[in-house]
């Protein structure tokens, strides 16, 4: 009679220590982020379109952007979610607690949008076109959970 092999699966926790480069616009965004609480864009010289977060070459125009600008801190939903299904954080590897809105916002003075958690406490008041501002974390450590989520102002 053959052998049988089985297979035993453990689970537990484990660290999975690395680091990520920003790049250089990133530093920066983050920096300012953490240390002023000021949400940094890039403008393109050439179409004058505003980034952010911050890109170093503009999409449209091929051309390096340098001048760097305050946007917000207010903007508007320009779309949203609100995420019902439970699935396992991979920044914490522990299930993410749901539900939660996360929501394109484009910044008063940019032109692009930035994704960010959005609060739900009223669900009603979540919607295209609603006006909202960040919240920022009391300690902040130069991440985008600097910013905890966008409060709805309207
Ligand atoms: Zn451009």
């Amino acid at each position: 009679m053959a052998e049988i092999e089985r297979l035993v699966i453990h689970s537990g926790e484990g660290g999975q220590p690395f680091n990520y480069a920003v790049g250089l616009h990133g530093s920066k965004f983050l920096t300012e982020l953490r240390d002023n609480k000021r949400l940094m864009g890039i403008r393109c010289p050439a179409c004058g379109k505003v980034y952010i977060p911050p890109r170093r070459v503009c999409g449209a125009c091929f051309v390096e952007n340098t001048e760097w600008v305050e946007v917000g801190p207010k903007g508007v939903i320009g779309t949203y979610t609100i995420v019902r299904y439970a699935f396992i954080d991979p920044e914490t590897g522990h299930q993410k607690p749901v539900p939660y809105g996360y929501g394109f916002i484009r910044f008063d003075g940019a032109d692009t949008y930035f994704q960010h958690f959005v609060e739900i406490t009223d669900e009603s008041r979540l919607k295209i076109g609603v006006r909202v501002e960040p919240v920022f974390a009391e300690e902040r450590k130069g991440t985008i959970r600097d910013i905890l989520y966008f409060k709805i102002l309207d």
